[in-house]
């Protein structure tokens, strides 16, 4: 497994040098061969506390692409649960890449039509599915409860161990990292999220109702970023492919086109705009996701 060290990565643009700022990637894509990333992160909590309940089998919710339920179903094949995971919309003849490699982890996959789906977190309807599937710990959507922050609060423990920095940027889904990070931050430390998703106002509150589940406190050293999501959650953009295509030749990395693309695209900008103030270091977090390239071209063909 690599080193904490080699997950620093210095990102050399002219901009970043034009405003004197420092652009740092954190590769936790790298931190585990297997389960990288920010789903591996909030997991590990999650994990612990399934077995000291005296679980076995977890059970959780995504779509037929999700990072998450990836994450759960190799989870369990390494660390000894069952796995059940519960699919929005229809089965397809042949599984998406995703779903073929969870039931491959041996993830059980049963699939919930939109409507059943939409009721995911209401505690009537998971009672109902617990009575189907049997005794379970479950994990929501996303994998975003309380549990899920410290595990994220960790990559921020491991990050000061390595360079001292000002602010952590990351790409926002259901916002459980960006919160996870905060709880992890110090002293006049800044987090910036990048939202994934189109109309993401209505973050600010999910994460502030996280910390305050997590830790009881408020956090108001951070800003959610809401005009980077290059027309909405896991929609085709043709100048998001560029810019990922770009910065893979330019960097290295290959970024995912769900997340952490938009997030680069976003601090880039940031930093254009002046948002940083000079002689800052901003550390972006590369949270993985790379999974959903294989589904991403089965769906978009190569040229996506
Ligand atoms: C899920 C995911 C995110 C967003 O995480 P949230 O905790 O839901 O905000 C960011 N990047 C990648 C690669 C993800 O899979």
């Amino acid at each position: 497994m690599p080193t904490a060290t080699d997950l620093l990565q210095e990102i050399t643009e002219p901009a970043a040098e034009q405003q004197g700022v420092r652009l740092l990637l954190w590769r936790d894509d790298l931190a585990h061969p297997e389960l990288p990333g920010n789903k591996a992160r909030k997991l590990k909590f999650n994990l612990a506390a399934a077995r000291r309940q005296g679980h076995h089998k977890l059970l959780t919710f995504g779509g037929a692409y999700s990072n998450h339920v990836a994450a759960v179903a190799t989870a369990g094949r390494l660390f000894g649960f069952n796995t059940i995971g519960l699919i929005r919309g229809e089965p397809t003849a042949v599984p998406n890449p995703t779903l073929a490699q969870a039931a491959a982890d041996g993830m059980a996959l049963h699939y919930l039509d939109r409507t059943a789906y939409r009721r995911r977190a209401e505690p009537d309807f998971i009672a109902e599915q617990l009575a189907r599937f049997g005794a379970a710990y479950v994990l929501p959507e996303g994998g975003t409860n309380a549990l899920a922050l410290p595990g994220c609060a960790e990559l921020v423990t491991e990050l000061q161990a390595q360079t001292a920095f000002d602010a952590v940027a990351v790409a926002v889904g259901t916002g459980g990292t960006l919160a996870g990070l905060l709880t992890g931050l110090a002293g006049e430390q800044q987090a910036v999220g990048v939202a994934a998703l189109k109309n993401g106002s209505f973050l600010r509150a999910e994460i502030d109702t996280l910390t305050q589940q997590a830790q009881d406190r408020i956090f108001t050293n951070y800003s959610v970023q809401t005009d980077y999501h290059f027309g909405g959650y896991a929609k085709y953009s043709a100048p998001l492919l560029a810019f990922i295509q770009q910065f893979g030749v330019r960097h290295g990395v290959l970024l995912d086109p769900i997340y952490t693309g938009k997030l680069l695209f976003g601090v880039l900008d940031l930093i254009k705009q002046g948002y940083f103030r000079r002689g800052s270091t901003v550390v972006a977090i590369h949270t993985g996701g790379l999974q959903a390239w294989a589904g991403w071209h089965e769906r978009f063909g190569r040229a996506g």
